[in-house]
């Protein structure tokens, strides 16, 4: 008796109290590639089945591009489908050297090491750098990755009201007498689509002498006037001690993540980090697929700049049509709601107009900030946003939320 009655009844339960709390998520299938416009499996009867994708990472457009699933091909013919090994025993080929290097020269780092996922890097960085000496000083609002890596070191933790360098600040102040301090938080927040401060946090970091990381996921080849991330955009380039970020959004979009920064620092992690250590880096195919994106957006800001273009006219044309939305420059932007349930429906009737975004809700976001959050991609063309756009004001005039402000939304939905 390995699964009782008694443990599928425990489960089961707790099953049904995610769903009694409307927070069971359910998951749309897709059967395309991934791409500004996608296919997807319809409920029955319905006939349409493309629809206008407004909310993958897929910044840049690169994820089903034709050069870079060429490369793969290449990568897949010259060097195989598996390293089956681990890179320290028989699992590191050139081309994850040539990678490593890439990724050093278009980030502006000294060194880079390769992990299976960004969640992987920020689960293996912390443990390798830091011990009980040090102190972990984040952003109360960084990725769960990093909530995680935070867990398994042995550092002190503490935390700074969002972007609040006041508050930061006093931490450091607080924490004189540790080894290393390090401050932590994400390039830009995924939520929000708000980017950190590194300018500031640079300067407090040089005041008090910490590390700093950026987790930079959901910016590398995208934010900054060359797409090498928010340490561009803030200009403080080569002044990032420790960037972790993933190849699994704009650059291509597969999987993989990455620790980039000081030599020492990515040694340790060579040394020490057990999600390098003890699990398989990137597959052949996707390291020729991501040397074919680097080169490509380190060739020109093509793509980068389309996106911006993109955003602006999307960020403009959802203020204009009258809704809240979170102010910001980056192609993340926030349709606020403010209701759970409204998110919801919201979602259910752009899907049925043939547009595939997605209601956030609590927990994935505070309670009473639900949401729909819209992503832009340099794979959108004009016609894409126009009809998006166009079925976001016809279901914001059937809820009537259109030039409302967030406290009348509020008194008729509630939060
Ligand atoms: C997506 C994301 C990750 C995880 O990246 P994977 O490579 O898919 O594991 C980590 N950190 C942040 C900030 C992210 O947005």
């Amino acid at each position: 008796m390995s699964f009782s009655d008694k443990s599928r009844e425990i489960m089961s339960r707790e099953l049904e109290s995610i769903k009694e709390a409307g927070l069971f998520k359910e998951e749309r299938i897709i059967c395309a590639p991934q791409n500004s416009e996608i296919e997807v499996v319809f409920p029955l009867g319905s006939e349409e089945n493309r629809v206008i994708n407004m909310c993958a990472n897929n910044y840049l457009g690169l994820s089903s591009h034709p050069d870079v699933i060429e490369a793969a091909r290449k990568g897949l013919d010259h060097r195989g489908y598996g390293m089956s090994s681990v890179r320290f025993i028989c699992g590191t080929q050139d081309i994850h050297k040539q990678l490593e290097d890439k990724l050093s020269e278009f980030l502006g780092t000294e060194d880079t090491i390769l992990f299976p996922s960004c969640m992987d890097a920020n689960c293996g960085v912390f443990e390798a750098v830091l011990n009980e000496e040090d102190v972990m000083i984040a952003d109360r609002l960084v990725h769960a990755s990093i909530v995680d890596g935070m867990r398994l070191a042995k550092a002190q933790q503490d935390t700074y009201k969002h972007s609040n360098m006041g508050h930061l600040e006093k931490k450091l102040q607080l924490h004189q007498d540790k080894r290393i301090r390090m401050i932590i938080t994400d390039g830009n927040f995924s939520m929000d689509g708000d980017l950190a401060k590194l300018d500031e946090i640079v300067a407090l970091a040089e005041k008090y002498d910490a590390l700093v990381f950026v987790d930079d996921s959901h910016a590398s080849g995208f934010i900054g006037k060359t797409g090498k991330g928010t340490h561009e955009h803030c200009g403080v380039m080569g002044k990032i001690d420790i960037i972790t970020t993933t190849l699994g959004k704009a650059l291509g979009g597969a999987s993989g993540g990455c620790v980039s920064g000081r030599n020492e620092i990515v040694e340790m992690c060579r040394q020490k980090a057990r999600p390098y250590l003890f699990s398989n880096t990137i597959a052949p195919v996707i390291v020729e697929g991501a040397l074919a994106v680097l080169n490509m957006i380190s060739r020109n800001t093509e793509r980068r700049d389309k996106l911006e273009k993109n955003t602006e006219f999307w960020r403009k044309g959802l203020k204009e049509a009258g809704f809240v939305i979170k102010e910001g420059e980056t192609p993340i932007v926030p349709v606020m709601l403010f209701n759970a349930k409204l998110s919801q429906d919201f979602a259910k009737d752009l899907y049925d107009m043939g547009i595939y975004a997605i209601g956030f809700f609590f927990p994935v976001v505070p309670k009473g900030k639900a949401r729909i959050r819209t992503q832009l991609s340099a794979a959108h063309e004009m016609h894409h946003l126009e009809k998006a756009l166009e079925a976001f004001i016809k279901v914001g005039k059937k809820y009537d939320i259109l030039n409302k402000t967030k406290q009348e939304i509020i008194e008729t939905y509630g939060d």
